[in-house]
């Protein structure tokens, strides 16, 4: 980077780029391509060995998708970054990383629809349990922990409770152990920094806020180089271990002369390698288009949705509004504590007249879309009682613990007084 900063703002526009060195060019190219040339048979040997590093094939990495991965790990103030195809595959790499056969994680129980049905079918299936607790508790986390746990999970925004996860009380039980927290920060980028409050690992799905404009599908690991994976070589044998699918390397060892990224390295060059879930670099450059312009947009986001918040608490027809800004007690002092700046664009809300009445509001919206998205620069909304039985189950499953009458909202980035007559005419139609 040209300017050695750790504003975001800057960072965003700034790090991992700043022209092509043979046309000038100021916006990252899209490098489309599938190989690259390697100088000699010498420089090939070099980089299958990892003693130099560079790009060897699109599926374990690419320079559109680098400059993404620096600009994410600079932003999130960590050492290195992995960028993959979706955020489902972020969490499901960022945990295969550490677990294998007979192992497990502790994880709490607010999570994305999605990524319960992975962490509770498929990793299951997989060999690896996963043990989940209740948040509000982060002594829980300790209780679920034996000698196989290899790692702690949690959102830090998670849906619908919008009740912000504790991150250092749980990371530091995590440390007296040699566990790392890995943290989905999907919800709250910008706003939350994981890595200051001890996390290891941070995960995204970037389709979200990151790329901000609905239109790439995409997630990323961010290593935050801030865990001693060899002073707990018991506990975390999967980067201790000779590992016979890269000629026996043991990853604390091999990267040492690179820095503290053993964690992010094994992903790329066994799990990406292995799995595949590499991004197209178009849509890195989109997700890239859309950071340079994050820091401002949640911003946006947030004053939209607190407005909205503050604005649904007077309405006759919802018995109870979610939000951060409509939080009391010690789940506000959380808030208060991870969230610097606002409390993100989600907002959730319940319907007195219960589920008839969401599918009646959800028809009549204009404005919002009805999507199974958040964190696009639009408005949109679901109601997740419609759709349990359909493909879109997974979000239905958010609902758990709210009532029929429950509709969460995504909102945007219009002019607010829009916003509000949009659900205001919903609101009226129910
Ligand atoms: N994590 C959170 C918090 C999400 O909301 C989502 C998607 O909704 C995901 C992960 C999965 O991301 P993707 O849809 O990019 O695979």
């Amino acid at each position: 980077m040209a300017v050695e900063t750790n504003r975001p703002e800057t960072i965003v526009l700034h790090a991992g780029w700043r022209a092509d060195p043979t046309t000038g060019a100021v916006a990252p190219p899209i490098f489309q391509t599938t190989s690259y040339q390697f100088h000699d048979t010498e420089h090939a040997a070099n980089l299958f060995a990892l003693k130099e590093l560079g790009h060897i094939y699109t599926r374990i990495g690419n320079p559109t998708n680098d400059i993404l991965e620096q600009r994410l790990a600079a932003l999130e103030g960590g050492v290195a970054a992995l960028a993959l195809s979706s955020g489902q595959a972020a969490s499901a790499f960022a945990l295969q990383n550490l677990a294998r056969v007979g192992d497990n994680v502790v994880s709490s129980t607010d999570l994305y629809g999605g990524t319960w049905n992975l962490f509770a079918n498929t990793l299951r299936d997989q060999g690896i349990e996963v043990r989940f607790v209740d948040p509000s508790d982060p002594e829980a986390f300790r209780r679920a922990t034996d000698d196989r746990t290899r790692a702690y999970y949690a959102e830090t925004l998670p849906n619908p409770k919008l009740a912000v996860f504790p991150i250092a009380e749980v990371a530091a039980i995590g440390r007296e152990f040699g566990i790392p927290l890995i943290v989905d920060n999907t919800a709250a980028p910008i706003l939350a920094r994981p890595f200051d409050h001890g996390a290891a690992v941070v995960v995204y799905s970037t389709t979200k806020y990151i790329g901000g404009h609905g239109a790439a599908i995409g997630g990323a690991i961010i290593d935050g180089g801030n865990f001693d994976w060899e002073k707990h070589a018991e506990r975390q044998p999967a980067l201790n271990t000779p590992d016979p699918s890269y000629h026996g390397a043991v990853w604390t060892q091999a990267v040492k002369p690179i820095g503290p990224v053993a964690y992010i390295i094994k992903a790329r060059t066994t799990l990406l390698r292995d799995l595949g879930s590499a991004p197209s670099p178009f849509n890195s450059f989109i997700t890239l288009l859309g950071l340079e312009t994050l820091p401002l947009r949640i911003e946006r986001h947030s004053q939209n949705a607190s407005a909205v918040a503050a604005w649904l608490t007077k309405r006759p027809e919802i018995t109870k509004v979610i939000h951060p800004s409509q939080q009391t007690g010690e789940t506000r002092a959380r808030a208060d504590k991870y969230l610097k700046g606002g409390y993100g664009g989600l907002v959730g809300f319940e319907l007195a007249a219960g589920a008839e009445a969401g599918r009646k509001f959800i028809d009549a919206l204009k404005l919002f879309y009805h999507v199974a998205n958040i964190g696009d620069a639009r408005s949109l909304a679901i109601h997740p009682a419609s759709t349990t039985h359909s493909q879109l189950a997974e979000e239905a499953q958010i609902a758990t613990g709210v009532s029929p009458g429950y509709v969460r909202l995504a909102v945007g980035l219009e002019h607010i007084d829009d916003i509000l007559a949009d659900l205001d005419q919903a609101l009226r139609a129910i």
